[in-house]
């Protein structure tokens, strides 16, 4: 167990060991504490055979990923998308269609330097369609552009690379 106190009322927090999958529980209010994955979404957008990335700023300075953020507090996934796209890349989009879900956890994360058991997440991908506004990097992007397979620069995530694959395979991208 990774908390030692209620977020709530500072009461110690203890396995529930009633369940299964067991939650700290407050003993003096009863508050249970969820330890969820982060929802984070990924909008795909392809060009002419090739996807667009964006350049990371920060820890993974120079490598590149799929545009993608975290949904909100009492934010909608869809809008969560559109909103994340429109700062890191000037685009205003049309989610055109759900592509795949990953789960940030696990293989083939542990051992590498992406393993963070602290910080787990679920990635929501979406194909997407331009509807307007300006390609220009913003936000932790620093450069915006549309790659094919083979014209790749460093992707920063394995889940990324995994799915930039599954783009080429299923010949989304050339
Ligand atoms: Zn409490």
């Amino acid at each position: 167990m990774k908390y030692s106190y209620c977020p709530k009322c500072g009461g110690s927090l203890r396995l529930n060991e009633n369940k299964e999958l067991s939650k700290p529980l407050c003993s003096v209010c009863g508050f249970v504490f969820y330890q969820n994955p982060s929802v984070g979404v990924a909008m795909i957008l392809i060009r002419n055979g090739k996807v667009l990335l964006g350049r990371k700023r920060g820890r993974y300075s120079g490598q590149w990923c799929v545009p993608c953020g975290y949904v909100e507090w009492g934010e909608d996934v869809y809008e969560a998308a559109k909103r994340e796209m429109l700062e890191e890349t000037g685009l205003r989009i049309e989610l055109t269609s759900l592509y795949t879900v990953s789960s940030l956890y696990g293989e083939p994360y542990v051992g590498t330097e992406w393993y963070n058991p602290e910080q787990q997440s679920v990635m929501i991908w979406f194909l997407s369609k331009e509807t307007g506004g300006e390609l220009r990097a913003g936000d932790d992007i620093d450069q915006v552009g549309y790659f094919s397979y083979e014209e790749l620069p460093r992707i920063a995530f394995p889940a990324h690379e995994i799915v930039i694959h599954k783009l080429l395979e299923e010949q989304l991208i050339s």
